[in-house]
């Protein structure tokens, strides 16, 4: 489950610091002028956790290895990202902003190779597809050329069943479709026709090559225009509770008192303590409740507990009545 989304410059408090113990000064009183007690404070709260760290991007390049997204990325940005002709150059997503014209501009992000697969966790894919999550929309890079043997038309229903896998909610984002290394084509427009007869009229088709930058501005300007008509990033809604911590039984306390102190410790006290806040009534009345069920009361007033005596929990401190 979700605890926060980070997206904002909100500070979220994950885990909340200890409060602090008292020393023996605190419980002087004219008659006992050294107590030989003091009391520990809290523990700071614990929790494991696990950061996502997802990419906040207006376009993600979505596409089979060495399909040229890369080096698309290099030539709409400033970003430098590797480029290379073999499998998995990218080992992590790279950004760049793509400037349109005067005040427009938008991110894209340069997602690593998806493969068959990647969706169950084989190759490098999987850790790459959160990224794809908040994501505005998608360009879909394919090799238009079939220069590494590949069918345009094949390779695209891989990548798109990958992104299936990993959230089925992925295919109705937004998406352009980029037949990238045009320039390879030559006169046998067979693939690119394959493809777009494969895409139907409903899907835009974009014809470039990222090496010659030949109808790499047609694209740039489809996207900006739909990115225009689209919501801003998507802020994830928490769905973490914090367990409600339980109570426990009173003979695993430990009660030492002098005068008319009772100190009372241990472990389950320590922790429902620890996540109690005391200025809540709802939260105070749990408290109570615990306490009462432990039979810490029975035990000590077999103990000799009188009436208005102090009961010193932790940082919790109250007179006893009955
Ligand atoms: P990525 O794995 O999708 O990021 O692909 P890269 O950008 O690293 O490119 C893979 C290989 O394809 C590199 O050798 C590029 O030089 C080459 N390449 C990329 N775009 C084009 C293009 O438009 N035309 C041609 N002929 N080659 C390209
Ligand atoms: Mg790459």
């Amino acid at each position: 489950s979700l605890m926060s989304d980070l997206s904002d410059t909100e500070p979220f408090l994950l885990a909340k610091g200890g409060r602090g113990g008292w020393g023996n000064q605190h419980f002087a009183t004219p008659t006992r002028q050294c107590p030989r007690f003091a009391k520990p404070g809290l523990p700071g709260a614990e929790a494991d956790v696990t950061l996502e760290l997802k990419l906040l991007a207006d376009v993600g390049l979505v596409g089979f290895p060495n399909v040229g997204k890369s080096t698309l990325l290099s030539v709409i940005s400033s970003a430098k990202p590797k480029i290379a002709g073999y499998h998995f150059t990218t080992l992590t997503p790279n950004l760049g902003v793509v400037r349109v014209d005067e005040g427009t501009s938008f991110v894209v992000s340069d997602i690593p190779g998806l493969i068959e697969g990647a969706a169950r966790g084989a190759g490098l894919g999987h850790d790459f597809l959160r990224h794809v999550d908040r994501c505005r929309m998608l360009v879909h890079v394919v090799d238009a050329s079939g220069c590494e043997g590949r069918d345009p038309v094949a390779d695209y229903e891989t990548v798109r069943a990958e992104l299936a896998a990993y959230d089925p909610a992925l295919l109705d984002r937004p998406q352009l479709v980029a037949a990238n290394k045009c320039d390879l084509l030559g006169d046998d427009r067979g693939p690119l026709d394959a493809l777009a007869a494969h895409l139907g009229p409903d899907m835009p088709l974009f014809a470039i090559s990222g090496a010659t930058r030949s109808g790499v501005d047609a694209l740039i300007g489809a996207a900006a225009a739909r990115l225009q008509t689209l919501p801003p990033v998507r802020i994830f809604e928490a769905d973490y509770r914090a367990p409600e911590p339980s109570g426990g039984r009173a003979e695993d306390l430990t009660v030492r008192h002098e005068e008319d102190v009772w100190l009372v410790e241990g472990p389950w006290l320590e922790r429902l303590l620890g996540s109690v806040n005391m200025s809540d009534y709802e939260s105070r009345m749990y408290f109570d409740r615990m306490l009462r069920q432990s039979g810490l009361f029975k035990r000590l007033e077999k103990l000799g507990i009188q009436e208005g005596d102090t009961v010193s929990l932790y940082d919790c401190e109250f007179e006893y009545v009955k």
